[in-house]
């Protein structure tokens, strides 16, 4: 991962209270200029009608006296972002859109599940943060290689499991096992982000064989293995 800082007075007031909240951050594609790109009232164009190269994070502090965003971002090949991150200077143009709503953390649940990969571990601390410290959380992480794992905040309740991804296998399938031998009763709540078909089949997983109701999850795609 890298962490990035985005800086400029057009941010004041950015600031989201809520955990696992998000993001838009639009950089020029290789080799262009940087253009703002119009908000058509259904999506961001540029001004040639192509659409920017636009992606979703979480954003990590941001600091009302400096107005300066921090992100954490995955280092993967062939990501638009990433590429445009590791090479950043800076005085490099970006903008940002948002911030959109985070997780509303249920003060009456005794247990937390979270699971995630690389892309969800920023959520996955402010979430460990916000959960108020009598109520247990167990975290479950699959990370690429050993190195990508991370501190996370001290919580007196957490336990953490962080699981290695199989290089031939889909991307989660670590966690997607891992769900299957937690206990998950009324009061638990459980939050996954990931890659999107695997989030999408523990979604399944949840509702149809474990008959978790829809309200005590909340499960979001992160990113795509293009199909
Ligand atoms: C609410 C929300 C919050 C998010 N927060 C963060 C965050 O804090 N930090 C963060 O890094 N990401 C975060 N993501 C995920 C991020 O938006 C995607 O990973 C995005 O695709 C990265 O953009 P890119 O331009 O680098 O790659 P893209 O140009 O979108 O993708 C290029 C290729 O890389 C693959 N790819 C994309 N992401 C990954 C990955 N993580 N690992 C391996 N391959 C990948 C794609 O399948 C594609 O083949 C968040 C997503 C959402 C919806």
């Amino acid at each position: 991962m890298l962490r990035l800082v985005l800086g400029g007075d057009a941010l004041a007031g950015l600031a989201s209270a809520m955990p696992a909240a998000s993001i838009r951050l639009v950089v020029p594609w290789a080799g262009d200029e940087f253009e703002i790109p119009t908000w058509t009232g259904n999506e961001f164009l540029l001004a040639d009608g192509r659409r920017p190269a636009l992606r979703t994070f979480t954003p990590v502090d941001f600091d009302a006296s400096t107005n300066q965003l921090t992100l954490d971002i995955v280092r993967h090949r062939g990501g638009e972002i990433s590429q445009w991150a590791e090479a950043a200077h800076l005085g490099d143009a970006a903008a940002i859109s948002g911030p959109g709503r985070g997780e509303a953390i249920d003060h009456d649940a005794h247990h937390y599940i979270l699971l995630g990969d690389e892309p969800a571990i920023p959520a996955i601390r402010q979430m460990i943060d916000a959960i108020p410290d009598a109520t247990r959380v167990t975290v479950h992480i699959e990370t690429v290689s050993p190195d990508a794992r991370l501190e996370l905040p001290a919580h007196p309740r957490l336990s953490i499991t962080w699981h290695n991804a199989e290089a031939s296998a889909p991307p989660c399938s670590q966690i997607r096992e891992a769900v299957r031998g937690l206990g998950i009763d009324d009061s638990t709540r459980v939050w996954a982000a990931g890659e999107a078909a695997a989030v999408q089949a523990i979604r399944k997983y949840l509702f149809n064989e474990r008959s978790v109701p829809r309200r005590h999850t909340s499960i979001r795609g992160y990113w795509k293995v293009p199909r």
